[in-house]
């Protein structure tokens, strides 16, 4: 396509992207959360936007079916990047990944004990760098929601998992003990799209990063 295609997943993501969006001068023309089409037509004749799962996203833009894309840094860390630009941290979707175990666990003298601790998150690439750096046996237990219950019901000792305001933690009596990574959503671009259509695309990042940064 000669025009630019933009990835973006329902949600959060689409709401805090609209605004940067603006700037550049591009305006959806429909809402994803009441249209069921996933490609969406903008005030440009030559940009649109493809609705996708929020973890397929640096897919579409790896492979080039989009241009560009938004997505959040603990789904960039397990997708690798691989053809992929991050030039901008749009510092929306703020979240942290955390560890987390039943309240009254001890984790601290779980992890010094040398013992192996069971791990259950949707995030493996990243649980596994954290306990490797720090030295620390884990089996990783991949799920693929409700992280929560795992511990709970038995299947892990701890969660690796992303938290906002604590309240899920909290209501199923779990308690954050270490921080893994700061996250936010970063702008991602199709390596081979910015060369070939860097007329088009070169403007929309410098509006965009003009508001990041202001
Ligand atoms: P779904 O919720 O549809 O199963 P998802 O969890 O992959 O899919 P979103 O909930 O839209 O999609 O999350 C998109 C991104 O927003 C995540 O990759 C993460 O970076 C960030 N995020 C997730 N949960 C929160 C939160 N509670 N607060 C702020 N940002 C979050
Ligand atoms: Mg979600």
């Amino acid at each position: 396509m000669d025009g630019i295609t933009i990835a973006l997943s329902k949600g959060r993501i689409f709401e805090e992207t609209l605004p940067l969006l603006a700037t550049a001068g591009i305006e959806p023309l429909e809402n994803p959360e009441t249209s069921r089409k996933l490609i969406i037509p903008t005030n440009r004749p030559d940009v649109r936007v493809v609705i996708v799962r929020a973890t397929d996203a640096p897919t579409y833009v790896q492979y080039g079916a989009a241009d560009l894309g938004v997505a959040g840094k603990d789904v960039l860390i397990e997708h690798g990047g691989d053809g992929l630009y991050q030039p901008i941290d749009l510092k929306i979707a703020k979240c942290r990944m955390m560890v987390a175990v039943p309240a009254g666990f001890d984790y601290a003298n779980a992890v010094h004990q040398g013992a192996r601790l069971r791990v259950a998150t949707k995030y493996i690439r990243i649980a596994r760098e954290h306990f490797a750096a720090k030295g620390v046996h884990v089996d990783l237990i991949k799920l693929y929601g409700s992280m929560e219950l795992a511990p709970l019901a038995g299947l892990a000792d701890a969660i690796v998992d992303l938290v906002s305001t604590g309240s899920t933690l909290k209501a199923n009596n779990l308690v954050a003990v270490e921080s893994v990574a700061n996250i936010s959503s970063r702008l991602i671009v199709n390596q081979s799209a910015l060369k070939l259509k860097r007329a088009r695309i070169a403007p929309i990042l410098d509006a965009i990063a003009q508001v990041v940064n202001a």
